[in-house]
């Protein structure tokens, strides 16, 4: 058996930096501390600070008055800002920069009376973050059905953002369609998804031809990691998402010649070796590295842990 092992893959700068924002959180104020929502949506590394004394929390009422709370890399919207800081809570804001960056563009064109199509799954905790900062102003799309619901009061004033952990595919067909109903509607200068999501989708579709299987390292409730899954299954291989190696159907890679293995940007790398190591044990697989592209992005910790 042949493993593609594809890059980039694995922790974007996003989850590099809320994880050390955490980390460097426990190191100053010790435990227990407490994180609204997961930190990033992996099973591993939520289980890990939970080992560590971190309590995550889906509502600001568990949080101990006076507490110290982050906010996980999906970012949070105002309302609960405002109401931690009722609370009383020292907040640390671990929320990657570029969903920062969209609630800042989303609040800046609901301001100046645009409507904001906001393009998306609903109930994610970006998208939630997001939409609360405008609710009156951002509509969710889903799919080209929602397109073709759309009755903005003003077609001429509208705007389009994307979640940044779509699949590229899919977010280039609601653009598509959201132009060609939508003439004058205006997007973001930059990239529509984020660069890491790009890049790992990227990366799968150059190997997955070249494979008859494929492992997707991250959880269920990741969506970048959910994008590359069904970007597997689309081109064909048989595809397990798995959260470690003891998820791992050996039975259904029996007599497979060729396994992409790839993983959600949340995944620790680790657990990904862990599956890879499954593979060469038990089927004697050689690992061949993919790389496709040099990722060189990296942020700064959030400014209430700069020193
Ligand atoms: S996937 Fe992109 S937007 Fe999400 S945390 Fe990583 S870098 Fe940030």
């Amino acid at each position: 058996m042949r493993i593609l092992l594809a890059g980039p893959r694995g922790f974007c700068a996003g989850v590099n930096v809320a994880i050390e924002s955490l980390r460097q959180a426990i190191r100053r104020y010790g435990t227990p501390i407490y994180v609204y929502h997961e930190i990033v949506h992996n099973r591993w590394v939520v289980e890990r600070f939970r080992h560590e004394g971190v309590v995550f929390v889906n509502d600001l009422n568990d949080v101990p008055q006076g507490a110290h709370l982050l906010y996980s890399a999906h970012g949070v919207s105002p309302d609960v800002r405002r109401r931690a800081a009722e609370r009383g809570l020292c907040t640390i804001d671990a929320t990657c920069p570029l969903v920062t960056q969209l609630h800042a563009v989303a609040s800046r064109y609901a301001r100046d009376g645009y409507t904001i199509v906001l393009v998306g799954h609903r109930g994610h905790d970006e998208v939630v973050g997001v939409m609360g900062e405008a609710p009156h102003a951002i509509v969710l799309v889903e799919s080209l059905d929602d397109v073709d619901r759309l009755d903005p009061p003003n077609p001429e004033r509208l705007v389009y953002l994307t979640q940044t952990t779509l699949s590229l595919d899919e977010a280039k067909r609601i653009l598509d369609r959201l132009r060609e109903r939508f003439p004058k509607i205006v997007g973001p200068k930059r990239h529509e998804v984020c660069y890491a999501t790009q890049n790992r989708q990227e990366a799968v579709k150059q190997l997955v031809a070249q494979a008859d299987a494929a492992l997707v390292v991250g959880s269920q409730n990741s969506s970048n990691t959910q994008r590359l899954a069904e970007l597997c299954r689309a081109g064909g291989v048989e595809t397990q998402l798995v959260d470690g190696p003891n998820d791992v159907d050996t039975t259904r890679l029996a007599g497979c010649q060729t396994v992409l293995v790839t993983a959600g940007a949340s995944a620790p790398e680790d657990i990904v070796q862990d599956c890879v190591r499954l593979l060469v044990e038990r089927f004697n697989a050689r690992v061949e590295h993919h790389d496709t592209r040099d990722e060189e992005v990296h942020f700064l910790l959030p400014k209430e842990l700069r020193d």
